[in-house]
């Protein structure tokens, strides 16, 4: 069966066309400023690639042009849309409703849009993806994956803010996590690539991109997470600036600067100090001038002492991460490192796991040049750290499969 597999943004739409016999993916693109001018698309089918310029007012719109390119003479790779077996919609907020992947009904959607609170800049525009798919695809089923729910396992301990208890019973005000499909991917990936049952072990995964979380994961399921009501929360990340002292939001709120560090002369919204936490700080914040982690390295590397602050609360934070959910677990079996900055960025992996042979861990620095998936700690190591690419797109898909071919999604 063939699953298209959509990630609908506010103005985006991201596709990929995954076979699922032997899992190969057949095309994938980008729908880019949906409903703002200069809209395009950009799509390629192995070798195969194209861009098209046009106006695309709606989700609707890109969905349609989304299945004329998959049907393309030159660029597709589909005769009809008949084809295409179901698809599988990437959602960021599931609440607590949704501990599993799920088909789209009226109540799925009804769920989601009560989580619109929660996931209030992502959650309608995957609700509008998911309705543009369903009139243009009509009969075809839709399932929503959910960024939240491999995290649903966590214990109250470990997901309930220390707020009176009822803003959890009225308002849902808790810690929910995310990237929940790539923890799952790389925690079962992992287990697979090493031979190993989930079962019994301790397992510890680096999620390190533009936007970074670690989770602490126990026979398989999640223990722990550092993302929490929102992604604003636990490391320091490209633009976001990850946990600090709530007191932080009232004071720079009352005490607002300029551009240039000079007093703004009022104080500002809530909302405006959270816009500024989650899209001018973190790596940005810190050194002044890049959310990219390479151009952070390369200025670091260079002796921009700015940026070399960026990369050291980094790794620090990280570190901190694991020794804490190493404690909770009472010890670590594997770390994973996986995402952009974790498949790709050695010194980094080195960094964090230096240091960490107290708790069992040390890396093998050849073994650590890998951009693959490969175990990098020592062969002394008791602790096995390895690099797992993640894959969400499968997972989405796999999911996809599971629902509309049993029922029920294997290995939750
Ligand atoms: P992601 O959000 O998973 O796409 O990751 C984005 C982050 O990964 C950025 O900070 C990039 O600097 C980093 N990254 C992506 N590709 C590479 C690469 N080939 N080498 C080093 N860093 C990379």
């Amino acid at each position: 069966m063939k699953i298209l597999v959509v990630n609908a943004g506010s103005s985006s739409l991201k596709y990929q066309l995954i076979d699922m016999d032997g899992e190969k993916e057949l095309a994938k693109g980008l729908v880019e400023r949906i409903g703002i001018e200069g809209s395009r698309l950009k799509h390629s089918a192995g070798e195969k690639k194209t861009e098209i310029e046009q106006e695309i007012p709606d989700h609707e719109a890109a969905a349609q042009l989304m299945l004329k390119i998959l049907q393309d003479p030159e660029y597709g790779v589909i005769k009809s849309t008949d084809e295409i077996g179901a698809v599988g919609h990437r959602v960021l907020h599931g609440g607590s409703a949704f501990t599993a992947s799920v088909i789209v009904n009226d109540a799925a959607k009804q769920a989601i849009r009560d989580c619109f609170p929660l996931g209030p800049l992502h959650n309608p525009a995957n609700l509008m993806g998911i309705e543009a798919c369903e009139k243009v695809m009509k009969g075809t089923p839709q399932v929503a994956v959910f960024d939240t729910a491999f995290h649903q396992t966590m214990p109250p301990k470990a997901y309930m803010y220390g707020v009176p208890k009822m803003y959890e019973e009225k308002l849902h005000v808790r810690r929910y996590g995310f990237h929940g499909t790539s923890h799952r991917f790389v925690s079962r990936r992992v287990c697979e690539f090493l031979g190993v049952s989930p079962e019994g072990k301790r397992i510890i995964i680096c999620h390190l991109g533009n936007g970074s979380s670690l989770s602490a994961v126990k026979d398989g399921k999640c223990q722990d997470t550092s993302m929490g009501l929102t992604p604003l929360e636990g490391l320091l990340m490209g633009t976001r600036c990850g946990s600090c002292d709530p007191a932080v939001v009232q004071f720079i709120a009352n005490n607002p600067l300029k551009e240039d560090g000079t007093p703004l002369g009022h104080p500002v919204s809530v909302d405006d100090v959270l816009t500024m936490m989650n899209k001018k700080s973190g790596l940005l914040g810190i050194s002044g001038k890049s959310s990219d982690c390479r151009d952070i390295d390369s200025l670091a590397d260079a002796g921009d002492p700015d940026a070399t602050l960026a990369r050291e609360m980094l790794i620090y934070g990280i570190k901190k991460y694991i020794g804490s959910y190493a404690a909770a677990m009472g010890g670590v079996d594997i770390i994973v490192f996986t995402a952009g900055i974790g498949e790709n960025n050695a010194y980094l992996r080195e960094r964090v796991i230096d240091g960490l042979e107290f708790m069992g861990a040390k890396i093998d620095p050849e073994k650590n040049k890998t951009r693959k998936e490969a175990v990098i700690s020592a062969c002394d190591s008791k602790v096995t750290v390895c690099v797992i690419p993640t894959n969400e797109e499968i997972m989405i898909a796999r999911d996809t499969l599971d629902l509309v071919t049993t029922g029920k999604v294997r290995d939750n």
